[in-house]
C-alpha cells in the first residue's frame, strides 16, 4: 500500500524513525486490528494506533460512558457521560477527528458466544481491553480457534499485566491461567479502585506491541508475562510456558464458545448493581416506537431517547435498552427481578 504525499507528511516523525521507515508505515496502512472493550486500556490503545495510521480500527463496546469513567478512559468527556452516548460511538467520534484517513468501525455489541466470531473476523490482532476473565477465557477461545493473535492486559488498582498470544506458536491464555477465576471471585475497578495510568500504561502497551507486530522490530511479549507495579516502578518480565495438554491450544476445545445457548444471555456487572440482559437474536427494535407505547403507561417514565439508546424509569429501577434488545437493568443485582422487570417492556 503506497502512501499519500499527506500521509508522509502527517506519518514524517514515524517514517523517520529508522524502525519504521516507509516500508513499516505501508505495512501499518495495511494493518487491520480489533479494540474489544474502549475503557481504560483501549482508549489510550485506541488514540495511539489511530494516529500512528492502522488502516482499519474495529472499535468493539458493549458499555455507554458515565460519569465514573471519565477518570481513567481518556477518549471521554463529561458531555458524552450526560449523553449517556454508547462508547464504540463516542470512540469513533473522537478518533475520526485525529484521523479521518483510517476506517473507524464502531461495534456497539455484547462480546459473548453468539458474537464472538464475527467480532474478531477478517483482523490480523486482537487487543485486549476488557474488564473481566470471562470475556478474557472466551476472547482466548474465539482466538486460538479462529488462529486470530490478541494481546492479553489486565490491570487493577496500581498494577498490570501483559502476554501475545499467538496461536500455533506461544502459550495461549489458558495455558498461563489454567482455571478461569469464578466471576466474581476477582477484585474489580469497582470494588479494589484503579489508578488510571496503569491500564493506560498496559493499553499504551499494547499498542507498541502492535506496531513491532506489523512493521516486524524489537523484541515482543510472545511467551512472556510483563507485570508492573506502578507503586513500586517495578518492571518484571517472566518466561511463560504451552501446556502440553491444554485443553484450548492443544486440544482445541473450546466450552465457553460452544455452550448452546437456548434464551438470552444473562450477565451480572461486576459491582455495578446491574444485570445486563442480551437476547438470542438481534430484536432489530425501533426506539421510538417502544417509547410512545411504553408513554401511554403512567408506570414507565421516558428518561432519554436516541437512535441509541432508551432510557426507561420504573420503580426504582432505571433500564437501558439498545436497538438490538441488548439491556441493562439498574439497581437490582436479581437476575430473575431484570428479567421480569424487562419483560413487561419486550418480550424476549
Ligand atoms: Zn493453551
Amino acid at each position: 500500500m503506497v502512501l499519500t504525499e499527506i500521509e508522509k507528511e502527517r506519518y514524517s516523525r514515524q517514517i523517520v524513525f529508522p524502525k519504521i521507515g516507509e516500508g513499516g508505515q505501508e505495512k501499518l496502512k495495511k494493518g487491520r486490528v480489533a479494540i474489544l472493550g474502549l475503557g481504560a486500556i483501549g482508549s489510550p490503545a485506541a488514540v495511539y494506533l489511530a494516529s500512528a495510521g492502522i488502516g482499519y480500527i474495529r472499535l468493539i463496546d458493549r458499555d455507554y460512558v458515565e460519569l465514573s469513567n471519565i477518570q481513567r478512559q481518556i477518549l471521554y468527556n463529561e458531555e458524552d457521560a450526560k449523553e449517556y452516548k454508547p462508547k464504540a460511538i463516542a470512540a469513533k467520534e473522537k478518533l475520526e477527528k485525529v484521523n479521518s484517513d483510517i476506517v473507524l468501525d464502531a461495534v456497539f455489541e455484547d462480546f459473548n458466544p453468539t458474537t464472538a466470531e464475527r467480532l474478531v473476523k477478517d483482523v490480523d490482532i486482537v487487543l485486549d481491553g476488557t474488564d473481566n476473565m470471562e470475556a478474557r477465557f472466551l476472547l482466548n477461545e474465539i482466538c486460538v480457534k479462529n488462529n486470530v493473535p490478541f494481546i492479553y492486559g489486565a490491570a487493577i488498582g496500581d498494577y498490570g499485566v501483559l502476554s501475545m498470544i499467538i496461536p500455533g506458536k506461544t502459550p495461549c491464555l489458558k495455558c498461563i491461567i489454567p482455571e478461569m477465576p469464578e466471576p466474581g471471585s476477582l477484585p474489580t475497578c469497582e470494588v479494589a479502585g484503579v489508578l488510571g495510568p496503569a491500564p493506560g500504561m498496559v493499553g499504551i502497551i499494547e499498542a507498541v506491541e502492535v506496531i513491532k507486530y506489523f512493521v516486524g522490530f524489537g523484541d515482543n511479549l510472545e511467551s512472556k508475562l510483563l507485570c508492573f507495579d506502578l507503586s513500586s516502578l517495578h518492571f518484571d518480565t517472566v518466561d511463560v510456558e504451552k501446556d502440553p495438554n491444554c485443553s484450548v491450544c492443544v486440544r482445541k476445545e473450546f466450552p465457553l464458545l460452544t455452550q448452546e445457548i437456548k434464551q438470552s444471555i444473562i450477565s451480572t456487572l461486576c459491582g455495578r448493581n446491574a444485570i445486563q440482559i442480551s437476547p438470542k437474536v438481534d430484536l432489530k427494535l425501533d426506539l421510538r416506537e417502544l417509547a410512545g407505547e411504553l408513554k401511554r403507561n403512567p408506570e414507565f417514565q421516558i428518561k432519554k431517547l436516541t437512535e441509541h439508546l432508551l432510557i426507561v424509569d420504573y420503580d426504582k429501577y432505571s433500564i437501558a435498552i439498545a436497538p438490538s434488545g441488548r439491556a441493562l437493568v439498574h439497581n437490582t443485582d436479581s437476575e430473575k427481578r431484570a428479567k421480569s422487570i424487562l419483560n413487561k417492556i419486550i418480550s424476549y
